[in-house]
């Protein structure tokens, strides 16, 4: 066995079908007392009603929540924690809202209670990323990660079925990545697996039944483990290549990850072929990153970067971008092949 660190990052779950029930609860167990409930401008009744459950315990709503956290929005709702002495933001969403409160976190040092409604899984770690003058910027700090996390599959029902397939693919890149990861453990390898497997049990039954709460919470338990581990080793050339999709031709995030991820799973398979075994047993294929692809496809995800928007004549630049500053990947990262990889990807062919 290879030698290792690791360093587990403490925060509370509480998972369950109903669970949202237990806020209350688990904000006097912060100890604070006026809690700023963050949502997107859509989910600003799902907010106000949270807030209203939680009485005088609650200091106001904020539904100001924007994709990627412009700077902006974070100092906006900065200053509304501020001016309603607010002690403690709920973020009620998905990775955008989950964002926002690591925003302000980060100035405050304002707990966080994470009340997750997507598969992305920001809520489990120390990452943070603030959008100024069109590039985002991202770091590193143990007090954005939210101290509470609530997981309560009900939230996650309405999540549209589409949307649910590409965030839980999204959720299964990071495990993928992380089973493959330079600074990888046997702790984080093990709930990389358990995610993948939850993650692939769970797309299935949300597509046939999007109501089904068992499918839910396997795919929030899913995206629990795949968000550790996330959080906790590095990524490599698949986040890289997403980084540079979405950041410099503003492609969907999860739509992305899901096009990008059996490509780049295909990238580096003759380099980490332990990690193409265990992908493969978790998710139930021959073949990882087939798998992945067929798992997408199967489900009614999109297969192509040129259904995302993506403009053929951009590939060469996204190329040059995306070998620039490399991840660490184990396989080294090679202009023409990464070429080859976004006209496969673009195309939407399956993974050589
Ligand atoms: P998101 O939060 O923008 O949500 C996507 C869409 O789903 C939004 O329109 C939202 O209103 C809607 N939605 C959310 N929950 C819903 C529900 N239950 N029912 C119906 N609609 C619902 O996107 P996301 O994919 O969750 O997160 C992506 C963002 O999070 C990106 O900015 C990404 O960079 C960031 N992210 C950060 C980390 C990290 O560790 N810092 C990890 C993963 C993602």
């Amino acid at each position: 066995m290879n030698a290792f660190v690791y360093n587990a990052h403490a925060a509370r779950v509480v998972f369950g079908a109903g669970s949202l029930q237990h806020l209350e609860r688990e904000i006097e167990l912060l100890g604070a007392r006026r809690a700023l409930v963050l949502s997107t401008p859509g989910h600003r009744m799902q907010a106000e009603q949270v807030a209203q459950h939680l009485g005088t315990k609650a200091a106001g709503v904020f539904a100001g929540a924007v994709m990627h956290v412009p700077i902006e929005a974070a100092r906006e709702a900065r200053a509304e924690a501020g001016r309603l002495r607010a002690d403690c933001a709920i973020a009620l969403g998905g990775g955008s809202t989950v964002g926002l409160g690591k925003a302000i976190a980060l100035e405050s040092g304002l707990p966080i209670v994470a009340i997750p409604t997507t598969y992305a899984g920001s809520e489990m770690t120390p990452i943070y990323g603030i959008t100024e003058a069109g590039l985002k910027k991202t770091g590193k700090d143990a007090k954005v990660l939210p101290r509470t996390v609530i997981y309560d599959p009900e939230l996650s029902a309405g999540l549209p079925v589409a949307l649910s397939v590409t965030s839980g693919m999204n959720a299964m890149a990071h495990a993928a990545e992380g089973l493959y990861a330079q600074d990888r453990n046997p702790i984080m390898s093990l709930m990389a697996e358990e995610g993948l497997a939850a993650m692939a049990r769970a797309l299935p039954g949300i597509v046939s039944d999007p109501a089904d709460i068992e499918a839910r919470s396997q795919a929030l338990y899913g995206a629990w483990l795949c968000g550790t581990v996330l959080g906790n080793v590095g990524m490599a050339l698949h986040h890289k290549l997403c980084h540079t999709l979405g950041g410099s031709f503003n492609l969907p995030h999860a739509e992305c990850h899901t096009v990008v991820l059996p490509h780049a799973v295909a990238y580096n398979t003759s380099a980490a072929p332990e990690a193409m075994a265990r992908i493969a047993r978790a998710i139930g294929a021959d073949d990882a990153a087939g798998g992945l692809y067929d798992l997408a496809r199967e489900n009614g995800a999109p297969v192509a970067l040129r259904d995302l928007g993506m403009k053929e004549a951009d590939l060469d630049r996204a190329a040059d971008i995306a070998v620039s500053n490399p991840y660490w990947n184990p396989r080294p990262i090679e202009r023409t092949a990464i070429r080859a990889l976004l006209q496969d990807a673009w195309r939407g062919s399956p993974p050589p």
